[in-house]
């Protein structure tokens, strides 16, 4: 019989379409969508369970899925035998405390003998006791926002990430606890078939994640521009040069990082370049 990877990924949710985006990028295609427990890939060896996040890691740590998507957030919250694979980066958002907006906030000392609703009571006892401070934690499985507004807790310790729920509940922000975004984890010790299914997936999705932060540009420069714009645009290996019937001018082409994309772009014309082009690129293999 066939040896599948087994891939966890949460069964609805904010994890779900990037998770499932993030296969078919990497080439991978499913015949049927959610509404399944589970499915298997056409073209690839791997079956994709569909769970709830929450559950993935001790799924993970137990074997039933050999790999999982979840966020960083429950990975750290539920301490389980994961190893973190791989940043994904999508699902961003961070962990924070939050307390009534009219309320003052004089640092972490302010949290003090108070009481913490939250879903994510391991990280937050961590993050307390670092900053050696006593409060209680009121563990509480949904809807953590509402918990000061009816008197449950002073605070809160809850995912943010436009900050608009908490603003909509009265509450502000105060501490950062952690950061998150979607990772793969995997059980310990893979078997060496998986193992090999696991690396041959992680080098398309390092193709995809590439891709997607490059861009392939094209631009036409005079000849005396080529070694200032192949200093700022070095490219993979080295940019395209191809002259133009135009004499004393070429058109370049290379590869730039999204980041400093715009600065970049500044820079090239400063070196009198013209007619810039950019272009997304699908896959990118170093
Ligand atoms: P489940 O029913 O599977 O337990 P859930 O309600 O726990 O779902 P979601 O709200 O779908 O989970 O969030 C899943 C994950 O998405 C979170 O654990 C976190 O990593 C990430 N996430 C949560 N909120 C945001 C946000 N506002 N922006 C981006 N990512 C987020
Ligand atoms: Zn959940």
């Amino acid at each position: 019989m066939e040896t599948l990877l087994r891939i966890a990924i949460q069964k609805s949710g904010r994890l779900q379409e990037g998770s499932l985006d993030l296969l078919k990028e990497s080439g991978l295609s499913f015949s049927n969508g959610k509404e399944q427990l589970k499915t298997q890939a056409r073209n690839f060896p791997v079956e994709v369970l569909f769970l709830r996040d929450d559950d993935i890691p001790q799924y993970v740590e137990d074997k039933v899925a050999d790999v999982g998507i979840v966020g960083e957030n429950i990975l750290l919250e539920k301490q389980k035998k994961n190893q973190l694979i791989r940043r994904l980066d999508f699902a961003k958002c961070r962990l924070s405390i939050a307390i009534p907006r009219a309320e003052n906030y004089g640092g972490v000392q302010s949290l003090q003998g108070k009481n913490i609703a939250t879903s994510y009571p391991n990280i937050v006892k961590n993050f307390l006791s670092k900053h050696n401070i006593n409060a209680g934690i009121h563990e509480i499985s949904g809807s953590v926002e509402i918990a000061p507004g009816i008197g449950l807790a002073d605070a809160i310790c809850d995912l943010v990430s436009t900050g608009g729920t908490l603003l909509s509940n009265g509450l502000k922000e105060v501490e950062v606890v952690m950061q998150s975004e979607a990772v793969i984890i995997a059980t310990p010790q893979l078997a060496p078939e998986k193992q090999q299914i696991l690396d041959k997936l992680l080098f398309r999705i390092e193709a995809v994640q590439k891709a997607k932060n490059n861009k392939y540009i094209l631009l036409n420069c005079p000849n005396d521009a080529i070694d200032k714009i192949t200093s700022v645009i070095p490219g993979m290996k080295s940019p395209t040069i191809i002259p133009l019937a135009r004499p004393g001018w070429s058109s370049l082409h290379s590869v730039v990082d999204e980041n400093d994309f715009w600065e970049k772009i500044d820079q090239l014309r400063g070196f009198g370049a013209e007619g810039i082009l950019v272009v997304p690129i699908e896959k990118m293999i170093v």
